[in-house]
């Protein structure tokens, strides 16, 4: 089965010339599943085409923010609205306000709350904050978690980097990360260990309450209030990364789902509705050290513009709807259980971890509980099912490293032709 990509290809040899590898976040390139990118055209529902006309089913959605599916038409009466008053002051507008209300009341730990322009600088700022508040240097984060790019986090960060087998990064000094402590996810041990050994110099611990970026791995029972207990016990402010998990395992993410509190929240993705946003919040008493009211500086030119927060706050109140949870569920596991069956009948040892509407098949007979673990896939047989899925025209997540997003656009038919994709891709993979 061979996809027409003429001029896919045309444009990727363009994009070479003048953009870094031909893309510009490196994750795109395809490279790990051995394909060169198809570049995109339209977008609508849950479904992309692209400029040789291809139809694919999306179950990245832009890695994660486009819950409601493609151009929602309220998102983009929103957007084409605020874009007739101005698209960014540099002073306040009522959008802010009404968004950051929004955001206080879905997410159970957040009083007071921050925009940004992105994940990145949410868990960059979230950190600095931490380090102003307490006066501590180190940080500990988890073998696997991706928490943007920014230098102090680029330790055993997952995805990206797993994805094309680069350890850390040049360009980050030894000196910037020597603060940052990276452990086994899931492992709490390892956690007690370090709290016993320099509990009275780490500032925060920084977590993914639900690992979304080296495959879909959930927290153990007990892993997230177990943090919460140490932290409490040696002064250090948990923050969470729900950059990924905020407003998709539930109405209050991640912390909501397991009912587990953290001093800080980094958002991102799905808060911008699509449009470039990130946000950080929590405890009033730790947010009121930043910038004006404390000393802890952090500042952005194009933050909470009018744009950004229509997108977003139309998106979370689509979100806040009866029922949108419930659906986002039981379309994940319907395409969970036809993928379970699919895989099993073609005889090929997947292992399925799924999280309300985030979910992976790790080519791997055993349990994914950690970086460790989920390094033991088996990549080649992920590129096979990858490049079998896109000829049937399913776009998966072009690494095994990354999560398939279910959203309120996947319809009945939509999910079953990926099911019935699946049952022919899984035979081409042998292990
Ligand atoms: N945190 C998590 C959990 C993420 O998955 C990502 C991006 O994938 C980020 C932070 C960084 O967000 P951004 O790409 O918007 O900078």
């Amino acid at each position: 089965m061979k996809r027409k990509d003429t001029l896919s290809q045309k444009l990727f040899h363009r994009a070479e010339q003048v953009i870094p590898g031909g893309v510009n976040s490196p994750v795109r390139s395809g490279r790990s599943v051995g394909v060169s990118p198809f570049f995109v055209k339209n977008a609508r529902g849950c479904r992309l085409e692209d400029e040789d006309g291809n139809i694919f089913i999306d179950y990245v959605g832009s890695w994660g923010p486009l819950i409601a599916g493609h151009a929602h038409p309220e998102v983009v009466e929103a957007v084409r609205q605020a874009a007739t008053r101005g698209t960014s002051y540099g002073i306040p507008c009522r959008l802010e306000v009404d968004m950051a209300e929004k955001v206080v009341s879905m997410v159970p730990s957040v009083e007071s709350v921050r925009m940004v322009n992105s994940g990145t600088e949410a868990t960059m700022s979230a950190i600095r904050l931490a380090r102003g508040y307490t006066g501590r240097p180190k940080l500990i984060k988890f073998d696997g978690c991706y928490h943007g790019h920014s230098d102090c986090l680029l330790v055993k960060s997952g995805s990206g980097l797993a994805t094309l087998g680069i350890p850390g990064s040049p360009g980050v000094p030894e000196e910037i990360v020597a603060h940052t402590l990276s452990l086994p996810y899931n492992d709490l041990d390892a956690v007690e260990e370090a709290f016993r050994k320099m509990g009275d110099q780490i500032a925060c611990v920084i977590v993914e309450p639900v690992a979304g970026n080296m495959g879909t791995v959930p927290p153990a029972p007990g892993f997230l209030e177990g943090l919460r207990r140490l932290c409490d016990a040696h002064g250090v402010v948990l923050i969470f990364d729900e950059v990924i998990t905020g407003f998709r395992l539930a109405p209050g993410g991640a912390q909501e789902r397991f009912g587990v509190l953290p001093d800080l929240t980094c958002l991102g993705k799905i808060i911008g509705g699509g449009l470039p946003v990130g946000a950080y919040g929590g405890r009033r008493e730790i947010m009121d050290h930043i910038a004006p009211g404390g000393n802890v500086y952090q500042a952005g030119t194009l933050s909470g513009n009018p744009l950004a927060m229509a997108a977003g706050w139309t998106m979370l109140n689509i979100l806040s709807r009866d029922g949108v949870y419930e659906t986002l569920e039981d379309s994940a596991a319907y395409l969970e259980a036809g993928l379970r069956r699919a895989a099993a009948d073609a005889g090929v040892p997947v292992t399925m971890n799924r999280v309300g509407s985030m979910g992976c098949a790790f080519f791997s007979p055993e349990p994914v509980r950690d970086f460790d673990s989920a390094l033991k896939s088996n990549t080649e047989a992920y590129g096979i099912y990858f490049r079998e899925m896109l000829a049937r025209g399913v776009y998966l997540a072009p690494s095994q490293f990354e999560c398939f997003f279910v959203g309120l656009a996947h319809d009945r038919e939509a999910l079953d032709q990926t099911i019935q994709a699946a049952r022919e891709a899984f035979q081409a993979v042998q292990i």
